[in-house]
């Protein structure tokens, strides 16, 4: 084992041990080329997590309600001048409808996530939270709807709303700037985060690994900020292009921040690295391996397991539509995605070692 080794394993105990590094290490963790150390990272935070939650994977059913969007963020395939693709909205009785069918086959968490609609649809999302709180009181709604104003976010609370999906994107202003037009404002933003976090929502943020742009100093900005939100979710997947968008080939424009990988490999390999990160410094959190992460790699969703995920969102999106909420491109929303694939998903943990559980898994709900 030679030194550099020794200091990246010697990093990831004090990771372990003290839930925080310097910048610089960071830095180190995230650009190794050093397999062996990234494995101790992984290992290290599977096991974090087995400790905590045992071999159980949460589970939660993924509601995409809407792909109409307000904003034009450069990389989303449903971004508002994307021109190309069928617009939806699905109805009220369609998503109670969802939510049944979801509800019979085991489902107690229900995520509702769309593009974002303008502030004056607060009053429709409430309605739907205080409908779905009635119908299923047992059970825990997630939205994923993006920015609204504080009295929104308060209402949607008092309707029954638990849990808040937002990620930050990108902590750096000039990174923010890239990504998105200059309408969009990174400080609102997060200071939706603070609000959500204030009003007693488990809120959940997070990033884009490999997203156009983005440097190693951008990631450890990203890792600082979320160790000071303290965010009870943490959401993060690899870019994945979306050819309707300006970054449809950004794949193939260079190599990616980890030397030798492409950019591709590294949006993979930093997701998976961040997991492990996340993981060590917050052991309790729920951090699911997400559908791009199943995307981009069809062992990505175990693989994000063995780096110390413990959550897995199935689709329960009605099939009419689903191929049109497209974020990007090869987006996979059946077999082991979905709610249809629950015995091939039961599979596929198992061969890991890892089952699922129905339980409602609310932040705090783990076994030590
Ligand atoms: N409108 C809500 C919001 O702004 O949070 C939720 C929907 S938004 C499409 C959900 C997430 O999709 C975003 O936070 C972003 O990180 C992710 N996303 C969008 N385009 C993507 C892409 N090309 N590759 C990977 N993830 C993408």
């Amino acid at each position: 084992m030679d030194n550099q080794n020794t200091d990246l394993i010697s990093l990831v105990c004090k990771l372990h041990d003290t839930g925080a590094l310097a910048p610089r290490e960071y830095r180190l963790l995230l650009l190794s080329d050093d397999t062996e150390a990234v494995s101790a990272l992984h290992e290290e935070a599977a096991a974090v997590s087995r400790k905590y939650f045992g071999n159980r994977i949460y589970v939660r059913g993924l509601l995409e309600i809407s792909n109409i969007c307000r904003n034009d963020c450069l990389y989303c395939g449903i971004r508002k001048s994307n021109l190309n693709i069928r617009r939806y909205s699905l109805t009220d009785a369609e998503i109670i409808a969802c939510c049944d069918k979801a509800y019979q086959a085991g489902f107690r968490t229900f995520v509702l996530q769309g593009g974002e609609h303008p502030e004056s649809a607060s009053e429709h999302i409430e309605r739907l939270c205080r409908t779905i709180h009635g119908r299923f009181p047992d059970c825990a709604i997630t939205l994923s709807l993006g920015e609204y104003s504080d009295d929104a976010y308060r209402r949607f609370r008092a309707a029954g709303a638990d849990r808040y999906l937002l990620r930050h994107e990108t902590y750096n202003p000039r990174h923010y700037a890239r990504l998105h037009p200059a309408e969009m404002s990174r400080a609102h933003r997060l200071h939706c985060l603070d609000v959500l976090k204030g009003l007693g929502f488990q809120t959940g943020t997070g990033i884009m690994a490999g997203s156009p742009f983005q440097t190693a100093d951008d990631i450890v900005e990203d890792i600082l900020y979320i160790g000071k939100l303290k965010p009870q979710m943490i959401g993060i997947g690899p870019f994945i292009p979306h050819a309707d968008t300006v970054f449809a080939g950004w794949w193939k424009d260079g190599p990616g921040i980890i030397p030798g990988m492409s950019r591709k490999e590294t949006a993979m390999e930093i997701t998976l690295r961040l997991i492990s990160v996340f993981r060590l410094m917050f052991p309790k959190a729920l951090i699911p391996a997400t559908t791009a992460l199943s995307t981009i790699s069809s062992s990505g969703r175990e693989a994000g397991i063995l780096a110390g995920a413990n959550v897995v969102m199935p689709n329960i999106t009605p099939h009419h539509v689903r191929q049109d909420y497209s974020l990007y491109d090869g987006k996979v929303s059946d077999g082991a995605e979905s709610a249809e694939g629950m015995d091939s998903l039961c599979s596929l943990l198992g061969n890991i070692g890892y089952c699922i559980t129905w339980d409602k898994g609310d932040y705090g709900s783990c076994i030590v």
